[in-house]
């Protein structure tokens, strides 16, 4: 095994790598420094996630970028404006001691003005996402004339995302003896196809198996009945005082729902997705980051790519459907070697789901118990006690008032004054937990209830059924389909998605009726994958459901995130109150 200094990196970013903490490079580093140092060869670069890409492709090009020349060498792209702000501050401090180097990411929902100066003051090296590039482009603020270096960093999210033509037009318009580098955790498909038209017969490197979650991650699934999965997070939340999670939804509206109703539990959650304002989204990761939240409530375009450290848990709180959004979601936690623990909170019709999940990555998924209410009481007031035995006392300040305070307390034993202390704290957390449910699925009882539950959403008749013209053919499914649709500008946020079944070259999908038009409007016209998408109301197959007569519609019938109602919901602040002092720094 080589060292960097032995891969052939300049004594500048050795310095500044060294100061990072970077002791040797990591599996993938070492094939494709040398690569790219020593040959013009396009390169396809696949490995796990957290496994250190970034530093894969920016070190070398870096490495070679000319300083003396204002001209932009080296373009990348990525799929979120968070990952651009990301990849260029490691590239900051990659060349904190060289001279000269400037880095200017662009992305959508900032000042383009801004931007444009940043570039006008020349940037030899620019991140951007597509859609912020496109627009540089055609402003002509941004020229790629002189640009040798194309890095596609999550190639395949971005594709995911509907970039293709954009990507499309960047790649024309850079120089055809560019040397293009293509990273990404998974191949898919879509990778491929890209390679094909745009790369020039690619070295391909990877590090560890294909598709293969991050190694030191564990796998485990709780299986609940539908209704009682926000119990379920809730109480992993509690046995787990330390924990610094990202949960995972499905949709912004269900990310911004849990949100909300951890906070108003008295969490310290707070979510992100794409309806928040560019601000918004850099105070809730500013704040993750620093740790000042313990739980982050995330779409997976919203979180993608993300590089933070010590996430302890990442919680699924629906498995998704497809293998690549659940190895992209694990691969949050685990990262730089360390471990890591990946939760699915699962009905039992998801068992299915855990077993293909478990063939794919060769990994073996542990089932587990929610906590019961004893256990998580029990863990709680250990954690309190471990802290007020870890809290320093300010002899000085207090000593005038001992005495007096002893006096108080003359009357009470030291166990009645133990018992005092903790229930102060606790009563309102031992109140929540008094007689709790075991939320536990065995399975067939949960799948009866299950069946139920939806039979009542169907009645609930909310849904209209949609035709859309595309389907696997065009690398669709749910998962893409649904980020896909999110991500469209013209989607509002809130809208629910019944049922999706996508066939060979079509598409059923059930949307909430009150918001059909909405989705026609956005669908028809806009296009997937290079093709012009048209989405129709299904015709035939039994009435339709916002025909009916009544026109009754139940307000929370076919959602998927019911807020529970007052009986279950905990008095105010379920949760014991994390005092600032025994917080991890
Ligand atoms: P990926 O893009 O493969 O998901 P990142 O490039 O975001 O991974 O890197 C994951 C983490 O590993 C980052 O915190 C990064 O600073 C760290 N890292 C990268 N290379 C090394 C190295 N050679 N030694 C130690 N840590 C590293
Ligand atoms: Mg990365």
């Amino acid at each position: 095994m080589l060292t960097f200094e032995e891969l052939g990196l300049k004594p500048e970013i050795l310095k500044a790598i060294l100061e990072i903490g970077f002791l040797e490079p990591t599996a993938i580093q070492q094939k494709t420094i040398p690569h790219l140092l020593n040959t013009k060869q396009d390169l396809i670069a696949l490995a796990q996630t957290g496994s250190g890409k970034t530093a894969a492709f920016g070190l070398p090009v870096l490495n070679q970028i000319d300083g003396d020349s204002k001209k932009t060498q080296s373009l990348v792209l990525c799929p979120t404006r968070e990952l651009a702000i990301q990849i260029a501050n490691d590239f900051n401090s990659f060349t904190k001691y060289s001279k000269k180097l400037d880095v200017v990411p662009v992305y959508g929902g900032a000042s383009i003005e801004t931007q444009i100066k940043a570039l006008n003051k020349g940037a030899q090296i620019v991140v951007g996402t597509p859609g912020r590039v496109v627009d540089l482009i055609k402003r002509k603020k941004l020229k790629l004339e002189d640009i040798e270096w194309v890095v596609l960093d999550e190639a395949d999210e971005m594709l995911n995302m509907g970039f293709k033509d954009d990507l499309d037009f960047i790649l024309s318009h850079t120089p055809d003896q560019r040397q293009t580098l293509l990273f990404s955790a998974t191949m898919s498909k879509e990778v491929l196809r890209i390679s094909n038209n745009y790369m020039n017969n690619p070295e391909e490197i990877s590090s560890g198996k294909r598709n293969q979650g991050a190694d030191k991650v564990e796998h485990f699934y709780f299986v609940v009945n539908g209704r009682d999965k926000y119990l379920a997070l809730k109480r992993i939340a509690d046995i787990n005082p330390d924990i610094y999670a990202i949960i995972f939804c499905r949709t912004k509206r269900e990310t911004q729902e849990i949100s909300d109703q951890l906070m108003a539990d008295g969490y310290n959650a707070d979510c992100l997705h794409g309806d928040l304002s560019q601000a918004q989204r850099d105070a809730v990761m500013g704040r993750y980051r620093k740790k000042n939240l313990q739980m982050l409530v995330a779409t997976d375009v919203a979180a993608r790519g993300l590089d933070v450290n010590e996430i302890t848990h990442v919680i699924n709180y629906n498995i998704p459907d497809d293998l690549e959004t659940y190895t992209h979601r694990s691969g949050r936690t685990g990262r730089a070697g360390k471990a890591g623990i990946s939760m699915a909170i699962i009905g039992p019709r998801d068992l299915n789901k855990i077993k293909q999940l478990e063939r794919i990555l060769g990994k073996t998924f542990t089932k587990a118990e929610v906590p019961a209410g004893d256990a998580v009481i029990e863990k709680q007031l250990m954690a309190f006690i471990e802290k007020v035995k870890a809290t320093k006392v300010d002899e000085k300040q207090i000593e005038p008032f001992i005495n007096n305070i002893a006096a108080e307390f003359e009357d009470l034993s030291r166990e009645e004054l133990i018992k005092k202390f903790v229930s102060l704290e606790f009563n309102k957390f031992l109140e929540y937990y008094k007689n709790s449910a075991d939320l536990n699925q065995n399975a067939k009882a949960g799948r009866e209830r299950d069946n139920k539950d939806r039979g009542d959403r169907r009645r609930g008749g909310d849904f209209n059924k949609l035709f859309l013209n595309i389907g696997e053919k065009d690398n669709l499914n749910a998962g893409t389909l649904l980020g896909w649709i999110n991500g469209l500008q013209s989607v509002p946020n809130g809208i629910e998605f019944g049922k999706i079944d996508v066939q060979r070259s079509f598409t059923f999908m059930e949307v909430e009726s009150q918001h059909e038009q909405t989705i026609l409007n956005a669908l028809n016209g806009s296009e997937f994958d290079g093709r012009k998408v048209v989405a129709e109301p299904k015709m035939g197959g039994g009435p339709r459901k916002s025909s009916r007569p009544e026109g009754k519609r139940n307000s929370s019938g076919g959602s998927g995130f019911k807020k529970r109602s007052g009986d279950r919901k905990p008095g105010g602040r379920a949760r014991v109150k994390a005092g600032s002092g025994s917080r991890r720094k």
